[in-house]
């Protein structure tokens, strides 16, 4: 835990401009710093930083937030990680809670286990290039597979000769313990005591490719053998250790990341030399599963970055139906799965060799085809004339849609594989119902938690749901909020009455304004983020504590924080260009009056019809005498209120 006057030092001392400028370069636009968003690909740029607020923002993407948020979306960190990193930066020191001897332990375990992991690396890569075995073995392997030499070294490749123990004995004669040896899975360790040594290397005689983590630190191998023998595995790859677990690593990501946010989009691929050729064409963004099948975490860490996977296949029908399955673990993670072909026997590397870089990629994008429209078209084609398997079919591709989270996203689909399969939509959406619904009883079967009733009833209905809501007072809400936000500390002129109980005219701040209005009538927020930050303000200002600069823009609550930056706007650049030629431009501080009582009066007015509306229902169901008076009383009362505003409101927008 980082003790929160630090987090609060970090804030005020890490300026956005400064942050945003080690990885954009930024130009001065009147108040504000513009530069290329390094979060989507753009020619003109869009990516705006405002140093007096302290906030960035792009108009092409939408990404934007503080100093802290800038470097956790960029680098890829976590909260606590981020604050780390700028707290360096500025030379900030932090004081975390102790460790136990356990911890640290556990922790020097650890890094010994990437200091061995390093060693190995620059050991077989050193092998491979200055070795007479490794370049005549190693490199000329990698050279007819046609691998550049700046590929070569960036995934740090390497060889390891056909000797026992020459890594071993390198490491312990560097003081390399050989406890750590074993344990980072590079020294098998034998018991048969007739052996002249126990320790022998587990990577021999093979081409290594080196597996680096998300940082980049090398974590384990896979070595590939060059021998014909049928009797030695072609690929052997470095056990599970402490710092190295299978299900959650995928080769090349550490390569892969910021290419896969630029593009918005991750390949996944089978192999080690997929990854490189395809690096080598040019396209960056992709990632192997190293022959294991995709995993949850896995497909976790691509979600990170995007929302977006392609898988490449080079297998025949049945290696890609066999992957169905796995597939369907992206779409229940609500990601987007879209899936090519290469052409007859070919592979990501054996194409890209044959067609140059330019058609590999026009090729890839062109033929990318939608996973659910590529299963239902395969699987169609095989089963068109044999009305079983088409039974079979459909359930098939049904479950798969089934899994999907969002139901629009689900109607689109049923409606496509009603097209092409020629089944009715409805039919479809039977069988889409009855699978759902057998999920949602097994889930609850199983005691998880119980879903919320809306997801119940969208099991039923499975109808895309109404995008906005027109009774819901989310505009209104939020355009209260933006001006608190925004304006709450400028003044505006109001009537006021001097001692003598004369009418005269006075001065008022926007945020005293807003408060005073909507607490004389009990306005509450349904937004729950707003009704915090109205709470917030009315608070510091009953208290007469003013709140500190940018003080939701860094709020420690993240769905505060990200509302408030949401919510500020930047201070037009345009407008002065203007000026220069002569042109008034009415900015919204110069009309602000009438903005915030227009704002606040439309609140009330929305907030009363629904009050009218909840009172009418209750006076349909109401069952005395009584209550009925009651609530005839009340909506008389609600309808007066709200003519009143609604004559308010009009008079403003008159002005
Ligand atoms: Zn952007």
């Amino acid at each position: 835990m980082i003790p929160k006057e630090t987090i609060d030092k970090i804030f005020d001392t890490a300026r956005i401009d400064e942050v945003v400028g080690e990885f954009v370069t930024l130009k001065k636009r009147g108040v504000n710093m513009l530069g290329l968003c390094p979060f989507h690909n753009e020619k003109t740029p869009s990516f705006t930083v405002s140093p007096a607020k302290g906030i960035y923002k792009c108009f092409g993407c939408g990404k934007g937030g503080n100093s802290v948020n800038f470097i956790m979306d960029h680098e890829q960190l976590t909260y606590p990680e981020a604050l780390k990193y700028l707290a360096k930066k500025y030379n900030i020191e932090i004081e975390e809670e102790e460790q136990t001897p356990e911890q640290v332990i556990q922790q020097n375990e650890r890094e010994s286990l990437f200091v061995v992991c390093s060693f190995a690396q620059k050991h077989f890569t050193d092998n491979l290039h200055n070795t007479d075995e490794g370049k005549s073995i190693g490199l000329s392997y990698f050279k007819e597979r046609g691998f550049r030499n700046d590929i070569i070294e960036k995934f740090q490749l390497g060889y390891s000769p056909d000797k026992w123990t020459k890594f071993t004995d390198a490491a312990i004669a560097a003081g390399y313990k050989t406890e750590y040896l074993v344990k980072a899975g590079l020294t098998i360790h034998s018991e048969k005591q007739e052996l002249t040594t126990q320790y022998f290397d587990r990577f021999s005689a093979r081409v290594i490719f080196p597996v680096h983590n998300i940082t980049g630190r090398v974590i384990a191998f896979g070595g590939r053998t060059l021998k014909t023998d049928k009797k030695v595995a072609k690929y052997i790859n470095s056990p599970e250790t402490d710092i190295y677990h299978k299900s959650n690593v995928l080769y090349g990501m550490f390569f892969a990341k910021k290419s896969i946010i630029a593009e918005e989009n991750c390949y996944l691929v089978e192999g080690y030399t997929d990854v490189i050729s395809l690096h080598q064409s040019g396209i960056e963004n992709v990632v192997a599963s190293s022959g294991t099948s995709l995993t949850v975490e896995q497909i976790r860490q691509i979600h990170r970055y995007t929302k977006n996977i392609t898988i490449l296949y080079d297998g025949d029908n049945a290696g890609i139906k066999a992957s169905f399955r796995g597939i369907d673990l992206i779409l229940e993670e609500g990601m987007n799965v879209k899936v090519l072909l290469f052409p007859d026997g070919e592979d990501p590397d054996s194409f890209s060799k044959k067609v140059g870089h330019e058609e590999l990629k026009t090729f890839i994008k062109q033929n990318s085809n939608d996973f659910i429209t590529f299963k239902t078209n395969l699987l169609y084609s095989e089963a068109k004339n044999d009305p079983i398997r088409k039974a079979e079919l459909i359930k098939d591709i049904v479950e798969s849609v089934a899994v999907i989270p969002e139901a629009i996203v689900r109607s689109v689909y049923i409606k496509e594989c009603s097209r092409i399969m020629q089944i009715e939509e409805q039919t479809l959406l039977n069988e889409l119902n009855k699978i759902r619904r057998k999920k949602f009883d097994d889930k609850r079967k199983k005691g998880a938690e119980e879903e919320s009733v809306s997801d119940e009833i969208d099991i039923l209905t499975e109808a895309p749901q109404q995008l906005i809501n027109i009774d819901d007072c989310e505009y209104q809400e939020r355009d209260v909020i933006r001006l608190l936000l925004n304006y709450g500390h400028l003044e505006v002129m109001v009537d006021g009455e001097d001692e003598e109980g004369k009418k005269t005219p006075m001065t008022m701040r926007t945020a005293d304004l807003i408060v005073q209005e909507l607490k004389n009538d009990s306005i509450l927020f349904d937004n729950s983020a707003y009704q915090v930050i109205f709470n917030e303000i009315a608070d510091s200002i009953e208290k007469v504590v003013p709140l500190p600069e940018n003080y939701f823009i860094n709020h420690n609550d993240k769905t505060i924080s990200a509302t408030a930056v949401d919510l500020i706007s930047f201070p037009h650049s345009l407008s002065e260009n203007w000026e220069k030629h002569g042109i008034l431009v009415q900015t919204e501080d110069m009309i602000l009056k009438k903005s915030l009582l227009n704002a606040v009066y439309s609140l009330k007015v929305k907030k009363l019809s629904k009050m009218i509306d909840e009172s009418q229902r209750q006076l349909k169901e109401a069952q005395s005498q009584e209550d009925v008076l009651i609530l005839l009383q009340q909506q008389q009362q609600l309808n007066e209120a709200k003519k009143l505003f609604a004559n308010l409101l009009g008079r403003v927008m008159l002005k």
